[in-house]
């Protein structure tokens, strides 16, 4: 016998938990639509060059973790492991640079893929919502992007999140920072992994954001980004803290934060929490400058986050979150005999084409097991037919909640439940 097993670090969502992506997956729609951002829908492959470039050489996703194949065609070709690079390609691609800025793009659901060890948090698939907006550099657009996932996560019933916030500076402020870093790293070279020795002449900063425990303990007392920046820097970070504040937005400034990707410029911030376990980031982001003009388009500046929504419901049980009960069918139709059953499967199917939710026996249940199960899927009303009641015309609609019964004529059912 074959026994067939799901890819390891994959998950399926069965049905009693897939209602729970339905309500956040609305909040989260809803929470755009407040926030005046729209949907751009890209797909899960694009050519590997996108992530070199996009995400960086030297960054973990590219060094450790990607999902590349040939496909027929002998081009190279990953999945998705993040949202960003793909949304800016469609963004220079169509030409969305032509309409009014500033734009909100969102994504949802979007499958991402990393090889990474699976652990609690750590999927080899998972899913991301995240938001990308487009066309200015005005601190209010980083602040904006963050009061998005604080509101969504207060209207999620989550409350125990902290925002990490920093600043990895620009180009100009790196120069002075990597030399600095290089500095201080100069003596621990043959005691760090391969890894960072490599990063150590083309993207030092990668090394402050190793997950080697060796490699940790020496960045420990490493020189921090937030000390080398410029004064544009300085004071985009400044005047991001005052739109946090004017909105009373908590944070803190955690200078240990530098994100692992390559194209952040300036703001980086996360939104941790500390009852799932190692993996507390839900959701994390920054400001991209130079990414569009990197990826072939204009020089446009952009901020965004990524937000994992399997550690967002992670997040949720863990805070206890009531989602919405699933609702039962309005009516179940309990049919006894050939004729009644007839005339139930007809009426469960005339109902739904007028919008009401009904059901029937398909199970060949005895009429007494037929009840319980209307039950068991917590139908609304029940209606029974019996040869007597085709007879007559007429039925008891038998509401489930209170035991009241009403008697209604069978040809007007659909209008009875419209009401
Ligand atoms: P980490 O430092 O935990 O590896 P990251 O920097 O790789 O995180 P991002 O690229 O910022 O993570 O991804 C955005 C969000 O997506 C994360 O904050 C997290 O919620 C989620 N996420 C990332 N990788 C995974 C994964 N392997 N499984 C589940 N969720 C993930
Ligand atoms: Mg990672």
């Amino acid at each position: 016998m074959i026994n067939i097993q799901a890819p390891k670090g994959t998950k399926d969502v069965i049905p009693s938990e897939s209602h729970k992506w339905h309500y956040i997956e609305k909040t989260m729609r809803d929470m755009c639509a407040l926030y005046g951002a729209r949907e751009l829908r890209t797909p899960i492959i694009e050519h590997t060059e996108l992530f070199l470039r996009g995400v960086g050489d030297t960054t973990d996703i590219v060094q450790k973790e990607m999902y590349t194949f040939l496909d027929k065609g002998e081009r190279s070709i990953t999945l998705k492991p993040e949202g960003t690079a793909g949304m800016v390609r469609a963004f220079i691609e169509n030409r969305l640079f032509n309409e009014p800025m500033p734009q909100k793009l969102y994504y949802l659901n979007s499958p991402t893929f990393r090889y990474e060890k699976p652990q609690a948090g750590r999927l080899r698939e998972h899913h991301q919502f995240g938001i990308e907006m487009v066309g200015s550099f005005a601190p209010e657009t980083d602040a904006e992007v963050i009061l998005l996932a604080l509101t969504l996560f207060k209207k999620l019933g989550v409350h125990d999140l902290a925002l990490h916030i920093n600043s990895i500076g620009c180009p100009e402020c790196r120069k002075d920072y990597n030399a600095a870093l290089r500095e201080y790293l100069a003596g621990y070279l043959d005691q760090m992994c391969e890894t960072c020795r490599s990063r150590f002449d083309k993207n030092p900063m990668r090394i402050i954001d190793c997950k080697e425990p060796k490699c940790r303990e020496i960045v420990k007392n490493a020189p921090r980004t937030i000390d080398f920046l410029c004064e544009d820097c300085r004071k985009h970070f400044e005047g991001v803290k005052a739109c946090l504040d004017a909105a009373g937005a908590e944070y803190v400034v955690d200078p240990d934060i530098v994100r692992g990707l390559d194209y952040y410029t300036g703001t980086v911030f996360e939104v941790i929490s500390n009852r799932i376990g190692a993996q507390g980031a839900v959701c994390a982001g920054g400001r991209y400058n130079g990414l569009i003009e990197e990826l072939g388009g204009q020089s446009i500046p952009a901020v965004g986050f990524g937000m994992g929504m399997e550690r967002l419901l992670a997040v949720m049980d863990a805070n206890g979150v009531e989602f919405p009960k699933v609702q039962g069918p309005t009516v179940y139709f309990a049919a006894n005999g050939d004729e009644p059953r007839k005339k139930a499967f007809a009426l469960t199917q005339k109902l739904r084409e007028n919008g009401i939710s009904a059901e029937f026996d398909h199970m060949d249940r005895s009429f007494k097991a037929q009840f319980k199960y209307a039950n068991k899927i917590d139908a609304k009303y029940t209606v029974a037919i019996g040869d007597e009641e085709l007879e007559l015309g007429i039925v008891k609609v038998k509401c489930m909640a209170d035991g009241s019964e009403t008697e209604v004529r069978i040809d007007s059912l659909a209008e009875h439940f419209a009401e």
